[in-house]
């Protein structure tokens, strides 16, 4: 298994090979754990960094690889490409060793069913700490929002990601070319990965303080491309910018109908 894959992508690798397997031995950090010997591995999920292997009794074997943490596979007898000191998890089932490596975490805990109910109600990724995960976001959006959302909602909400307000929220739809009237159904992969990057690329920014802003052009024409602009000429192709509330807590948007219009084609829904 490579190393720096996503711990996504490994969540389904695993989850592919270890789904419905027994386990015949566990040992974390050289220490065998009995009490796991004969569970069934039901599932394979993880949720940012975190890896949590579901067992039938209702516990999960959290890990988290840190950034120095993989995963490798070996045949009993096979030389292991790390030394066995830097093995912090390894499952044996079934013909196989999964050997979790320099991990920064592992520990026993409740299964995540419990923890997914509570993650409605938390707030998502700090948009000025992280590198934004765009599919974690995305799949924050798709548990927490009902389909139809407006755009203009999804931003501001701090449970998905946190960090837009009102005022970043139109910067970041001018900068990208979205029109807000997208809904949380016509978003594909790549629009989180726009949206919330550009986001996170202008809260780093603005982090030292001083005036907010999203254009860096020191031409006199403003910090902000349409924010508080209604009527005056955009900025980049000189059409009256629009405003509006728009949502289901109304909020001022702007917006430039050229630059970001017209109304998405049906083919644009992911
Ligand atoms: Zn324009």
């Amino acid at each position: 298994m490579p190393e720096g894959d996503t711990i996504h992508t490994l969540a389904r690798y695993l989850g592919a090979a270890l789904g419905g397997g027994v386990v015949t031995r566990v040992r974390v950090r050289g220490q065998v754990w009995p009490d796991l010997a004969g569970l069934r591995i039901q599932g394979v999920s993880s949720k940012g960094k975190h890896l949590y292997l579901e067992l039938n009794n209702g516990l999960c074997l959290r890990s988290h690889l840190g950034l120095y943490g993989s995963w490798h596979r070996y045949r009993p007898h096979e030389p292991w490409q790390k030394p066995e000191r830097q093995a912090v998890l390894v499952l044996e089932m079934e013909g196989w060793a999964y050997v979790c490596f320099n991990a920064k975490e592992v520990e026993l805990t409740r299964s995540t069913g419990f923890e997914s109910r509570d993650q409605r109600g938390r707030l998502g990724p700090d948009l000025t700490q992280d590198t934004p995960d765009a599919d974690l976001i995305r799949r924050r959006a798709l548990a927490i929002s009902p389909p139809d959302t407006p755009l203009v909602d999804l931003l501001l909400d701090q449970r998905v990601a946190c960090g837009i307000g009102n005022v970043y929220k139109s910067e970041v739809l001018f900068l990208t070319r979205r029109p807000p009237v997208l809904t949380v159904q016509q978003l594909s992969l790549q629009d989180f990965v726009d949206l919330y990057g550009s986001a996170a690329r202008l809260l780093r920014r603005n982090l030292g303080g001083g005036p907010r802003t999203t254009r860096a052009i020191p031409d006199g024409r403003g910090p902000l491309w349409v924010y508080g602009r209604a009527g005056l000429p955009c900025l980049v192709c000189g059409t009256p910018v629009r405003r509006e509330r728009l949502g289901r807590e109304p909020r001022s948007t702007y917006w430039c109908p050229t630059c970001q219009g017209p109304v998405p084609a049906p083919e644009r829904a992911a």
